[in-house]
């Protein structure tokens, strides 16, 4: 209860992979009122300009309230019959591959697990991708690569700890305002250093001792300097080097890169590397800057290799540490969310693994190979390999890369079904079935944020019109495709039941992180769950991963990947002679859906821009607030400019938000080209090719 007498519910910030408590008051006629939970380990009461918002984002004016289907209301009935037979139908017709889901990190773990479960096990096809693939898909390649799982070592505890924190393409001031602050508290406390490295001068440079404005992509040369340094001053830890492969091919790769690529000055690379190598405590965080990247895997790969090199991982203050950009990305990863993951960390390509998953589910089909990644995917949607999508709380026609070939694919695909809290998204748009979906104050289930911590997010209000869980949609379809007893949930908690005992079954495997201790979870204990740390079994509850030396390939070594800097796939050219950069902006998310609803938020910087060096724009004869046209080799933007030396010459860099709806000739990718890494399958959104002519309207 607060001052007012009225109960607060204790719930989760829907935003950001921080994945802080919120208490939830609500008044009666739908609205409700947010602040930060004192308790929750993620905030400690803290909450940023998007959170504490979140109270002026919910209402009814902008909802879908009913299931449409071809632009007319119909019922739940015909809505989710139709659905089921079409799937069906097309399944029937030309195998279980030539349908797909495309989700989202919005989602629950719970809604995840049956998406999963309905597609990998029952459709029997591994066409379920999700918008996390943008966000965060190198760092599982990455974790894969060298622990043998994705699991993630550190803790946010870790961040209190640390003596070094070194954020690489990672704006944590804007994109992690909660663990920014706790970081700058940290730093208050113990003197923490922060050395940013990032092509542009961020809001996270203001609080930085030291900024490494590197050229786009060239992380990989940096980290392999670091990698040869560590080696040449003695640093290596021997006795924890004992614990890993590859330690001699990663540093023969390591030595045979060029440093000059990062173009960095000789004293700054040294800076870094002695202050790097001398403090015993580093912390190493990164985000988009890493993982949007063609060698984006091979980036988080040079920053695990530091680290393995040093032992500095998984003990206090210690480690590498990806941050996750939703809210439930991780959760998502937990149940095999991706198209080559298989649930609970198991492996798609394994055929035991495949085997002891069917035999829980007592699926019919199992796929034997990954699904199409996201890019793929809707490369598949546009060539007719796809005939049947169903896109759930994203909207991929103004998201995905190369944007416009995905709104074409998605409106030429023959059968579109789109759930969301809205009809008004450019996806939604082209969809032929629309279905009313919940939202985050609207529906209960878990979640899990960047440092494995699982926090419920509970019901406050009632869902408007018709609109219910995602979890309840997808069972429904899933019970009218012939899989009744496979779908019969009536709970969520039944759901997390579920999946907490198949992630047991894992255990066989070596996989002994997992969350089997809850699968006996009562229905109040889970209404009353408070926020826990996987692993979570009879022996092993929350904590670090790694200090005892211990992974999760069959040898139980961590491994080394060798990897060398690949510059980034365009080039520019002269007709292209610009490097675009693409990041979010401190007050909006995604595609602005629920973030334009709050007048507080949108008045931060209300309109898009593009930042120019004040070199470029004198050279181009463009002044501040000029209009100027963006050009790329497959489409254009037009944009306000911001003329300001926070890019290097020659870059320039615009943010992500603006859509078909809010901004439409700013839509900016539009603009960028889906070249994808190899490994992990994440686009290349951070360094594009693109001219900037100043734009005169008619
Ligand atoms: Fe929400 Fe992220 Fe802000 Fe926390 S930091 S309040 S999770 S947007």
């Amino acid at each position: 209860m607060d001052g007012s007498g009225l109960p607060e519910i204790r719930s989760t910030c829907p935003y950001c992979g921080v994945g802080c408590g919120v208490l939830l008051r609500p008044d009666g006629e739908g609205g409700i009122a947010v602040r930060g939970d004192p308790e929750h380990p993620a905030n400690f009461g803290r909450l940023c300009s998007k959170g504490s918002a979140l109270g002026e984002t919910v209402g009814f004016e902008h909802r879908l309230l009913s299931p449409m289907v071809n632009g007319s209301a119909r019922s739940w009935n015909d809505a989710l019959q139709l659905v089921a037979d079409r799937f069906s139908s097309t399944i029937a017709e030309h195998g279980p591959d030539s349908v797909a889901f495309y989700v989202s990190g919005q989602l629950l773990t719970e809604d995840y697990y049956v998406a999963n479960k309905l597609m990998k096990g029952f459709i029997g096809s591994a066409n379920i991708d999700t918008n996390s693939r943008l966000c965060m898909a190198s760092s599982v390649a990455g974790h894969k690569r060298a622990f043998g799982t994705d699991t993630v070592p550190g803790t946010y505890e870790d961040l209190d700890e640390a003596d070094l924190v070194v954020l690489v393409g990672s704006n944590l001031a804007w994109c992690h305002p909660v663990l920014h602050q706790r970081l700058l508290t940290a730093r208050k406390k113990r003197g923490t250093k922060i050395v940013v490295i990032d092509p542009r001068r961020t809001a996270s440079c203001n609080d930085a001792d030291m900024h490494l404005a590197l050229k786009p992509g060239s992380d990989v040369a940096l980290f392999n300097h670091l990698l040869a340094e560590v080696y040449e001053s003695g640093a290596v830890d021997a006795d924890f080097v004992a614990h890993t492969n590859g330690f001699d091919t990663a540093l023969d790769a390591a030595r045979a890169d060029v440093i000059s690529v990062t173009g960095l000055s000789d004293t700054q690379i040294a800076e870094f590397c002695k202050l790097w190598i001398n403090t015993e405590k580093v912390v190493t965080i990164y985000s988009q800057g890493v993982n949007q990247s063609t060698s984006g895997s091979d980036k988080v790969n040079a920053i695990l290799n530091s680290h393995l090199a040093t032992g500095r991982i998984g003990t206090p203050g210690c480690g590498p540490f990806s941050v996750t950009g939703q809210p439930n990305a991780m959760g998502g990863r937990e149940v095999g969310g991706l198209a080559n993951m298989l649930a609970c960390h198991l492996d798609l390509e394994n055929a035991d693994h495949r085997a002891a998953v069917r035999h829980f589910w007592n699926a019919p089909a199992m796929p034997k190979a990954h699904g199409l990644k996201a890019v793929d995917m809707f490369q598949a949607v546009g060539d007719g390999r796809i005939k049947a999508l169903w896109i759930i709380h994203t909207n991929p026609a103004v998201s995905m890369p190369d944007a416009d070939a995905v709104r074409d694919a998605i409106a030429s695909c023959p059968f579109i079904v789109v759930s969301d809290i809205t009809g008004a998204t450019d996806t939604a748009r082209l969809a032929d079935v629309l279905l009313p979906a919940s939202a985050w104050a609207e529906k209960d289930g878990t979640v899990t944020n960047s440092d494995r911590t699982i926090s419920r997010q509970r019901k406050a209000i009632d869902a408007p019109g018709q609109a219910r869980p995602d979890w309840d949609i997808l069972a429904e379809v899933g019970r009218r495709m012939g899989f009744a007893s496979a779908f019969d949930f009536a709970s969520p908690a039944e759901i997390f039941r579920e999946y907490a005992a198949l992630s047991g079954v894992a255990e066989q495997f070596g996989r002994d992180f997992d969350v089997s201790g809850l699968s006996k979870i009562s229905d109040v204990h889970y209404d009353d769950m408070t926020p826990q740390r996987w692993p979570i079994t009879p022996t092993r509850q929350g904590g670090r991963f790694f200090a005892d030396g211990q992974f999760y390939h069959p040898d139980r070594k961590a491994r080394f990947v060798p990897v060398r800097f690949k510059p980034p796939a365009a080039k520019t050219e002269p007709r292209f002679p610009f490097r675009l950069n693409t990041g979010r902006l401190r007050d909006q998310w995604h595609t602005m859906t629920r973030t334009a609803l709050s007048p507080r938020l949108s008045a931060h910087l209300p309109e898009p821009f593009l930042d120019i060096h004040p070199a470029d724009a004198g050279r181009l004869g463009v002044g501040t607030a000029d209009l100027v046209r963006l050009t790329s080799p497959i489409g254009s933007a037009i944009l306000r400019a911001r003329i300001t030396d926070s890019v290097q010459p020659g870059h320039v860099f615009a943010s992500i938000h603006w859509t078909g709806e809010t901004a439409p000739s700013a839509r900016i990718d539009a603009v960028i080209a889906a070249a994808t890494d190899p490994v992990s399958g994440q686009p290349e959104s951070k360094a594009s090719v693109v001219s900037v002519t100043r734009f005169e309207p008619a």
